[in-house]
């Protein structure tokens, strides 16, 4: 997807306080400084226009979300839609119909009456993923989301997949002991790719599919991305995968029991 540079976008952001402008500044005080409670931090690498995340925070007011993105654009977009979508389920909180609606707008509602935690479960950092070392601390996050990563498919930019070797070393810098990564894609290519490296680099896949919207156990909750949305109306089938870090010395059983 090609996305046009809008104008000013980077004094917009650097004014902009649901982007953490100095991450670093963090490492080690998510917790403490930015979310002010001890919920676990979920963090989405890639996020795009956020409407994966976003409706994450609002369904789970109990967990903290942190959306990291790139491109500069695509970061202004997913904060300008975030707030637009808290003012309409503000507006809308007392209709909601349906049953999931209702419980966003029970979320909302409480938070917005300042009995529950005030908005703050879901900041964002722009950036790029290769420096998150700088901004977490070990132990610091409780689960990674990657979803529609770019391929890369060219074998010299392997290195730049979000599932190489290289980003799930990362990962481990900054994930707690049994924290997980839930990695989903429509591009066979890169999957059967992660398929590999992921356990190659001392990971466990812990549940697999080849068809997530047709798999009723890991489609339960699913909440689709702009690239989910787009590729599955097209017929796509969607593959996830979810995998744990595996203490040193315990390597894991090898994936074909997992398919
Ligand atoms: N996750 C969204 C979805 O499923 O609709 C967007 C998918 S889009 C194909 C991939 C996104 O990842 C792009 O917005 C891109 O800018 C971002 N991205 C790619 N490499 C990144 C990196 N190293 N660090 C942070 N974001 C990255």
């Amino acid at each position: 997807m090609r996305i046009r540079h809008i104008k000013g976008v980077e004094e917009m952001i650097a004014a902009e306080p649901l982007i953490i402008q100095k991450p670093e500044e963090y490492k080690g005080k998510w917790r403490s400084e930015i979310f002010g409670n001890d919920k676990p931090i979920y963090l989405e690498v890639g996020m795009g226009m956020g409407t994966f995340i976003r409706t994450h925070s609002f369904l789970h007011p109990d967990i903290n979300y942190i959306g990291f993105e790139l491109n500069t654009s695509v970061m202004y977009k997913a904060v300008t839609r975030y707030k637009k979508e808290l003012e309409e389920r503000m507006n809308k909180a007392e209709s909601a119909e349906d049953a999931e609606g209702a419980k966003i707008a029970e979320n909302v509602k409480e938070r917005a009456s300042g009995a529950g935690p005030a908005f703050k479960n879901l900041r964002f950092i722009r950036s790029n993923a290769r420096f998150l070392e700088e901004y977490f601390e070990k132990d610091e996050i409780d689960r990674i989301y990657l979803n529609f990563s770019d391929p890369w498919p060219k074998e010299r930019s392997a290195g730049r997949r979000l599932t190489s070797p290289q980003f799930l070393k990362l990962y481990e810098q900054i994930l707690k002991a049994d924290g997980v990564i839930e990695f989903k894609t429509d591009n066979r290519g890169l999957f059967d790719y992660s398929v590999e490296t992921i356990p190659a680099s001392g990971w466990r896949i812990d549940a697999i599919t080849y068809d997530l919207h047709n798999d009723p156990e890991m489609n339960a909750g699913n909440i689709m991305t702009e690239y989910e949305e787009k590729f599955s109306s097209k017929g796509n089938p969607i593959y996830k995968l979810i995998a744990c870090m595996v203490p040193a010395g315990n390597m894991p059983e090898q994936k074909e029991d997992k398919k």
